[in-house]
C-alpha cells in the first residue's frame, strides 16, 4: 500500500529515471503514446506554450499535419514522431518541461506518459513495470531491478499521488480508470 493506494509489487520494484545521465530518453523514441480525450484537449489547449520549445522540424510537421497519427492503440489515436522521436521531445519531453515551469511536471503529459512505469492490468491492479515480472517485454534498464538505483516507492512518489487523485476522482481531466 501507498498512501491507501494498493500497488501490487511496489514494496519490492526498484525504478529510477536517468535522463540525462545516462539514458537519452528511450522511452521516447517512437514511443507513440496513445491520447485520451482529455490528454488530447489538455495539449491543444496549451499548445501555444509547447510550440517555441520544439524541434523545428517538428514544429514544422505541427503546423502542416497536427501532432496525432491516424493509427490507433487501444482504440485511441496516437502521438506523432519526427525523425525518429515523440514530436513533443526537444532535450527531453516539451510537455514535462512546460509543466515543471509551472510547479507540476506531469501537468501536461498525456496520461500513459505520466505514469510510466505505473500500469493496470486487467483486473484494475496497479503494478509497476519491471523486466521478468508479468508480461513485461520493453528491454529498458531503469525498468530492471537489479541495476536500477531507487526504490519505486520513492521515486515514483508524483506518480503515485496522481493515481491516488485519479483514483478519488479528483483529477478528472484524465482517462477513466479500468473499473476492477
Ligand atoms: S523513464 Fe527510463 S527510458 Fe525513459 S528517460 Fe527515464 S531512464 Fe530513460
Amino acid at each position: 500500500m501507498a498512501n491507501g493506494l494498493r500497488v501490487l509489487n511496489l514494496a519490492e520494484a526498484r525504478f529510477e529515471c536517468t535522463f540525462g545521465r545516462g539514458c537519452e530518453g528511450i522511452c521516447c523514441r517512437n514511443g507513440r503514446p496513445p491520447l485520451h480525450a482529455g490528454d488530447e484537449q489538455r495539449i491543444r489547449n496549451h499548445l501555444a506554450q509547447f510550440v517555441p520549445l520544439m524541434r523545428a522540424e517538428a514544429r514544422a510537421l505541427l503546423l502542416r499535419e497536427g501532432f496525432l497519427t491516424r493509427r490507433k492503440k487501444s482504440g485511441l489515436f496516437t502521438v506523432r514522431v519526427v525523425a525518429g522521436w515523440c514530436i513533443f521531445f526537444h532535450n527531453g519531453c516539451v510537455l514535462e518541461q512546460a509543466g515543471r515551469m509551472e510547479g507540476d511536471r506531469l501537468l501536461y503529459k498525456p496520461v500513459e506518459c505520466a505514469l510510466f512505469p505505473l500500469e493496470q492490468n486487467a483486473r484494475g491492479d496497479w503494478f509497476v513495470r519491471q523486466k521478468d515480472y508479468g508480461r513485461e517485454d520493453w528491454d529498458l534498464p531503469c525498468l530492471d531491478p537489479a541495476t536500477s538505483g531507487q526504490a519505486a516507492a520513492e521515486s515514483l512518489r508524483e506518480e503515485l499521488a496522481l493515481v491516488e487523485r485519479m483514483e478519488s476522482g479528483l483529477a478528472p481531466e484524465r482517462f477513466p480508470l479500468r473499473q476492477s
